[in-house]
């Protein structure tokens, strides 16, 4: 099947039901990437920041760039002035420095905390203590030019149904948890994403709103690395 039938078939899908599409482009060309978008996709996704500069000049400027893989510190000013959300913030480290280059952007950086679900040690992520001491630390208090926007989480590669059911489960938990906590009265708290190529189905019935689709969108990766001209 064509890109431009897998994106008109799983959006006919996820409109009704309200669940947004983070088109995952990671190691894709610019022509596929283009495919899709001419079929009205908006939302994309990279795990890159240097892919994801070079796609974002080469690409139309509406498009909204989505980070969902680990960002180094040093690497948010290249991001900051184009970036429409970041999924993946699994520090304050890294928050504080998003909220220095939005400053300076003249901007405010739309975010998810990343939360560790899965039954791995090798992903990302805040764990629940982590998190709470992020919300109530002082430093979090006085960031100004990031806007929270809700939490994001990876399961377990896995094809234990039952344990991914569990992981997202305990993730919308908390995230109704956090909401009522911490930000009962921003309605912009409104984003949980969750699910992917593999989990997805799992993962809207467990109450995401936001999809990551790389595979399922554009084919097997084949390739490790975008090659910029
Ligand atoms: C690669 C990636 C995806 C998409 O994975 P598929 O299995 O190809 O759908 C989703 N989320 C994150 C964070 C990723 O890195």
């Amino acid at each position: 099947m064509s890109i431009t039938t897998n994106i008109e078939e799983i959006q006919n899908e996820l409109k009704p039901i309200g669940v947004t599409l983070v088109a995952i482009s990671k190691t894709k060309p610019l022509e596929d990437i283009q495919e899709a978008y001419d079929a009205g996709q908006r939302i994309f996704g990279e795990n890159l920041v240097q892919d994801m500069v070079d796609k974002y000049e080469q690409l139309p400027k509406d498009i909204q760039w989505h980070m969902v893989g680990h960002l180094q510190t040093n690497k948010v000013k290249y991001i900051a002035p184009f970036i429409a959300m970041i999924e993946s913030v699994d520090s304050l480290k890294v928050l504080k420095e998003i909220n220095k280059q939005a400053t300076k952007n003249n901007r405010v950086i739309d975010c998810l905390l990343q939360i560790f679900i899965a039954d791995e040690d090798t992903k990302f992520g805040l764990d629940h203590v982590e998190l709470i001491e992020l919300l109530e630390s002082e430093e979090f208090a006085t960031l100004e030019n990031i806007r929270i926007r809700g939490l994001m989480g990876i399961a377990t590669n896995t094809d234990n149904e039952k344990v991914i059911k569990e992981e997202f489960y305990e993730l919308k938990m908390l995230f109704d948890g956090i909401k009522v906590s911490y930000f009962r009265k921003e309605d912009s708290f409104d984003t949980l994403s969750m699910g992917m190529s593999s989990d997805y189905k799992i993962a809207i019935e467990q109450g995401s709103n936001m999809i990551r689709l790389g595979s399922t969108l554009f084919g097997k990766r084949v390739i490790k690395h975008f090659k910029a001209k």
